[in-house]
C-alpha cells in the first residue's frame, strides 16, 4: 500500500526539527496529494505552541498553502490535548482546518479530579473512555490521535463515538502502543482509520512502516484506511 497524505506532522512550533516548509517538502518529495501540520497545542506544557505564537503558526501554514498551492494541500492542524473528564480540550483558535485529539501527560489538565482519573487510568478507563467520546461529540474532531497512549481507553467504545461522529480512528507510527488486538476491538465498529507518521523530523514525514505492519496484523481493510491506496 502506499501513503497518499500525512495529516499529523510536528514542527519547531512545538517540537519538531523541521520548518512548516520543510514538512511540506518532505512531503512533496514522499508523493504526497496532503500533508497536515499538528503541532501540540497549548496546554502540553513541556512543548505546546505558545499562546502569543498561534497567530505565527496559523501565518506560516496560509504562506505554505499559498507556496505550494496546486502541488500539495497544505493542512492547518493542531494536536490538542484531552483536559477535562468533561471532554474539554485546549482549542487556542478557531480557523482551524484539523483538529487532532490526544492524551498527553505531559498536559495541564483542568481539574484536580480529572487528574486524579488520567494518572490512576486503569481504574477509571470508563471515565477517560466518555470523556474522549464527550470531546468527540462537542467539537468537530477531525483524527483521535494514538488511542490508549498515556491513558487505557474502551477501544471498542471509543471506535463507535469515532464511527458515530465522523471521526478517524488514527494508526500511529511512532506510538506503538496500540496492540493487535485492540485494533481489531476498533475494527468491529464501522470507523474509519488514518495512518500517521507523527513525525517530529521532516525526514520521517510521510514514512509509515510500522503503522502499515500493525494494520495489515490486524487485518483492516485498504478500504477503510482513508490515506492510502493500493500502489
Ligand atoms: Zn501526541
Ligand atoms: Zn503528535
Amino acid at each position: 500500500m502506499k501513503l497518499t497524505a500525512d495529516y499529523h506532522t510536528h514542527t519547531i512550533f512545538s517540537h519538531g526539527t523541521g520548518s512548516v516548509d520543510d514538512n511540506v517538502r518532505a512531503a512533496l518529495d514522499a508523493g504526497l496529494f496532503a500533508v497536515g501540520i499538528a503541532d501540540h497545542s497549548i496546554a502540553h506544557m513541556a512543548y505546546g505552541v505558545k499562546k502569543r505564537k498561534v497567530g505565527s503558526y496559523l501565518t506560516s501554514i496560509e504562506e505554505a498553502k499559498r507556496r505550494y498551492d496546486g502541488r500539495i494541500e497544505v493542512k492547518a492542524g493542531i494536536e490538542l490535548n484531552l483536559i477535562g473528564l468533561d471532554g474539554s480540550v485546549d482549542i487556542p483558535d478557531g480557523r482551524f482546518d484539523t483538529l487532532i485529539l490526544g492524551y498527553h501527560k505531559t498536559a495541564m489538565c483542568r481539574d484536580l479530579k480529572t487528574l486524579y482519573a488520567f494518572v490512576r487510568g486503569s481504574r477509571h478507563v470508563d471515565a477517560v473512555t466518555q470523556a474522549y467520546m464527550r470531546a468527540i461529540q462537542r467539537y468537530r474532531i477531525a483524527i483521535v490521535a494514538h488511542p490508549g497512549y498515556g491513558v487505557p481507553v474502551d477501544f471498542r467504545r471509543l471506535a463507535q463515538a469515532c464511527a458515530d461522529y465522523g471521526t478517524l480512528f488514527e494508526i500511529n507510527n511512532k506510538h506503538e502502543e496500540l496492540k493487535i488486538e485492540d485494533l481489531r476491538l476498533a475494527a468491529q465498529t464501522d470507523v474509519r482509520f488514518v495512518l500517521s507518521s507523527d513525525a517530529h523530523s521532516p525526514k520521517a514525514v510521510g514514512r509509515v512502516p510500522n503503522a502499515v505492519k500493525i494494520a495489515e496484523k490486524a487485518g483492516i481493510a485498504l478500504s477503510r484506511i482513508v490515506n492510502v491506496s493500493e500502489e
